[in-house]
């Protein structure tokens, strides 16, 4: 069913367009004698927490908690200690809703790129932020710092985030998605299908960045999206990360693919925050209109141009539209069986993910493709279906 593809590569197209220059940073992580590596075995991966001035870095810019680093031990542990942990290993914060405050030492310029990244969440995702009251016991504070970093999750208490005094409002985000809960996107467990990791190229003490973190707690959400907010760049500037910054610390497997982070979160960022924070449950209902041009009768190829409708309903019988102030993500499984020559292929299944923008219920894709047919070959179309994964009233 090539017409499924087609689909696919305008959207990916329109997602790797639409996406501002990046200007994400990495910086170094903060380096004494006193550097001690744990290295956790967990589900035949290798997670490596480095221990450096009694903070535990799970990467260059998350830190860990005690409880997190416990968490990891008792994962670890041939015998499981009793009352070691004593929560999950990412907590998520209540309604998605984060209380903040400001260190005396934020200037008025970073705490306008900070002031515009909470504005753009607040916006674009179910997420939302409010000054920090005297009742409110969990929160962040903002801090300027020579490096940028976040917890992950919510930690409980007061949590810091540092920021250098340059970082733009999308390194605000990056950190700011850490401590909502969200890990790097090259930490996802399908990470290799798509990239490798130059480990040759990279210097062994910032190993860490590459945990497959996807091991611990989260699922892989949507497709590999090389150019989420949370995906580290191909390559680095500033040295500290690889040996020769002429060459990538990561290498796309399809070469066709840019390694780069977006400005802000991409279809698939979103698709991951609203599957943590979101509480959609419409349903998904579709529209395919398809208008073949025969360009060989005799073979029956022929180009094909197709119109997909998607839209989301609050009620079973598709009438009153599910609207949001905010776009929604949609996460759908292509499934199809075809019989060639009489012969039952196996079945096919593919995913896709696209946004219905905020105050709009529907969203529609062009495709176009040709589609090439052997002489005497028959093609029957058993069984095409679209399954809404996210949003999903099947979905939790
Ligand atoms: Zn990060």
């Amino acid at each position: 069913m090539k017409e499924m593809k087609v689909f696919i590569l305008l959207v990916l197209f329109l997602l790797i367009f639409s996406c501002k220059n990046n200007d994400f940073t990495i910086d170094a992580t903060p380096s004494t004698k006193d550097s001690v590596w744990h290295t956790f075995k967990i589900k035949n991966e290798n997670i490596r927490v480095l221990e450096t001035n009694n903070q535990y870095f799970l990467a260059e810019d998350i830190v860990l908690s005690k409880d997190q680093f416990n968490y990891l031990s008792y994962f670890n542990a041939e015998v499981k200690p009793k009352s070691l942990v004593t929560s999950d290993f990412i907590k998520l914060w209540p309604s998605g809703k984060i209380y903040y405050t400001f260190g005396s030492n934020v200037s008025n310029t970073l705490k306008a790129e900070i002031n515009s990244a909470m504005s753009w969440l607040s916006s674009n995702t179910p997420l939302s932020f409010a000054l920090k009251g005297s009742s409110n016991s969990n929160y962040v504070t903002f801090e300027a710092s020579n490096v940028n970093q976040s917890p992950v999750g919510m930690i409980g208490g007061m949590q810091v985030i540092q920021l250098t005094s340059n970082a733009s409002a999308s390194t605000a985000i990056h950190e700011i998605l850490h401590s909502f809960g969200i890990s790097h996107e090259m930490g996802r467990n399908d990470r290799d299908n798509f990239v490798t990791i130059n480990t040759s190229n990279i210097y062994a003490d910032k190993m860490h960045n590459f945990n497959k973190v996807g091991v611990l707690s989260s699922i892989d959400v949507g497709l590999f999206d090389a150019r989420s907010i949370m995906m580290y760049p191909a390559f680095t500037t500033n040295g500290t990360f690889a040996k020769d910054i002429n060459q990538p610390i990561i290498i796309p497997n399809n070469s066709n693919v840019v390694i780069a982070p977006s400005y802000y979160p991409t279809a698939t960022d979103l698709l991951g925050i609203n599957m943590l924070y979101g509480n959609e449950k419409p349903y998904l209902d579709y529209n395919v209109t398809y208008n073949r041009i025969y360009d060989d009768w005799q073979s029956g190829s022929y180009d094909i141009e197709a119109v997909y409708t998607f839209s989301l309903y609050a009620d079973n019988n598709k009438t009153i539209p599910y609207v949001k102030p905010y776009p929604v993500p949609v996460l759908i499984e292509y499934y199809w069986e075809v019989i060639v020559n009489r012969v039952e292929d196996l079945p096919r299944v593919q995913k896709q993910s696209f946004i219905i923008p905020a105050g709009k219920n529907s969203f529609t894709v062009y495709g176009k493709d040709n589609v090439d047919r052997q002489f005497g070959e028959i093609y029957n179309m058993e069984k095409l279906e679209y399954r809404p994964i996210y949003p999903s009233t099947h979905y939790r």
